[in-house]
């Protein structure tokens, strides 16, 4: 059966989110942004409530802190409506690499033991682990997955079967292939191995339902940047299981974690909660527009977001089965939708040029991930299925024809 533009058009028009395209800025004349997976498009409702905070902090100056101080913790409560966690357990602030480092760290002083994470985790999760690893002089065991499926249980397993792994630390999504793991059953495994598990939930925050407490998942990290379109650099998020926080201590004492922070005392005690998970001062800008960003989702609805996001998925294979296969792609994301999250991976030996190309050339905006990965990741709170017709269309155009060997193949210093 071929896929038609019509056809496309056609899942536009029954698409209950699609009003929300609006909502976001758009003046991509023949432009196709296929990388909200890695960048969120900005929510007018963030440009609206970026100026009126300006003035705010014109106007109230310090005084304005009364309230400020407030935010990590409420919008972080506000986020953990959309990823299965109770008030009290989410704080947004800082990156999640800061978090991660945070987390592990204090996982490890609660559990010491060796550290697990797979080889195709993500550059950040695994330079961090290495350095905390190297430090306390134990063992960062980095374990093998299959490319396409990303971590199982059975992975977990057999890296935590000697009993000396303590922490293990995942991406829920995997950023190459976009392979979803089964948080509860690998959170299962780990904890009967006597090992804590730390999920990074950067590319599934804001894409795909997560239930924290019901996975009974005890730490996790996860970006605002991405599905959440919180901007660049917007502060990440951290979560700590409540009936954990008591036990765990931040490697960073700053005052911001202090108990009662204003008294200035001459000693580091940390407040009951999340909070102790704090450094210093946060960002507040940043803050007001991961609060937008997670109210944007909570309004449109995240089993609808992941409802669309699995169609887009999934029209994305179709198309690559029928005019990239021929071209030499490879599908190389689950095609079982229940396995997967927000984007596609397409593998191609000549990835880079089509990548250079179809931006240069054919003005779609993929991203390029090494090997040999094009990721092609449409938001669905404002993609259209059209734009995955077209954007397949340029694509297979575009090798058809031959213009990737025209372009210039010089890396660049952000992929
Ligand atoms: C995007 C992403 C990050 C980003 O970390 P930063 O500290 O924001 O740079 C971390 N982990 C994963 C899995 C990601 O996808």
């Amino acid at each position: 059966m071929t896929v038609t533009r019509g056809h496309a058009e056609a899942l536009d028009r029954e698409d209950e989110l699609a009003p929300f395209r609006e909502r976001f800025v758009l003046d991509d004349g023949e432009r196709i942004y296929a990388d909200g997976n890695s960048l969120g498009r900005l929510p007018r409702a963030t440009a609206t409530r970026l100026e009126e905070l300006v003035h705010e902090w014109g106007d109230r100056l310090v005084s304005g802190w009364q309230d400020w101080i407030e935010l990590p913790a409420q919008t972080g409560d506000l986020l953990g409506r959309l990823l299965g966690a109770r008030d009290g357990e989410v704080l947004v602030c800082d990156s999640t690499t800061v978090n991660l480092y945070k987390l592990a760290q204090a996982a490890l002083d609660l559990r010491p033991g060796s550290i697990a994470t797979d080889a195709g985790n993500f550059p950040t999760d695994r330079y961090v682990l290495e350095g905390v690893a190297s430090r306390r002089g134990v063992e960062l065991r980095l374990f093998e997955t299959d490319d396409v499926a990303g971590p199982t249980a059975e992975d977990v397993t057999r890296a935590c079967a000697d009993g000396s792994v303590s922490l293990v630390c995942l991406s829920q999504v995997a950023f190459r292939s976009g392979a979803l793991a089964d948080m509860a059953a690998i959170t299962a495994v780990a904890r009967d191995a006597g090992a804590l598990v730390l999920w990074d939930l950067s590319h599934s925050a804001g894409a795909v339902p997560v239930e924290l407490s019901g996975a009974g998942a005890e730490l996790a990290v996860g970006c605002t940047y991405k599905y959440l379109n919180a901007g660049p650099g917007a502060p990440a998020f951290l979560y700590a299981r409540r009936e954990l926080q008591p036990r765990l201590r931040s490697p960073i004492q700053g005052w911001f974690g202090q108990r009662d922070q204003f008294a200035m005392g001459p000693r580091y005690e940390p407040e009951d909660g999340i909070g102790r998970f704090h450094a210093g001062t946060p960002s507040v800008l940043g803050l007001a527009s991961v609060e937008v960003g997670v109210e944007l989702v909570l309004e449109a609805g995240l089993d609808r977001i992941r409802r669309k996001s699995e169609a887009l998925t999934e029209l994305t294979i179709a198309l690559a089965d029928e005019r990239l296969e021929q071209l030499g792609f490879r599908v190389a994301t689950p095609l079982d939708s229940a396995r997967r999250g927000g984007h596609v991976a397409l593998a191609h030996p000549e990835s880079w040029r089509i990548c250079r190309a179809l931006i240069e050339l054919a003005h779609v905006v993929p991203d390029f991930r090494p090997p040999d990965v094009v990721r092609l990741g449409f938001s669905p709170l404002y993609s259209r299925f059209v734009d995955v017709w077209d954007a397949v269309d340029r694509l297979a155009g575009l090798v058809e024809r031959g213009e990737h060997e025209r372009v210039d193949a010089t890396p660049l210093r952000v992929t």
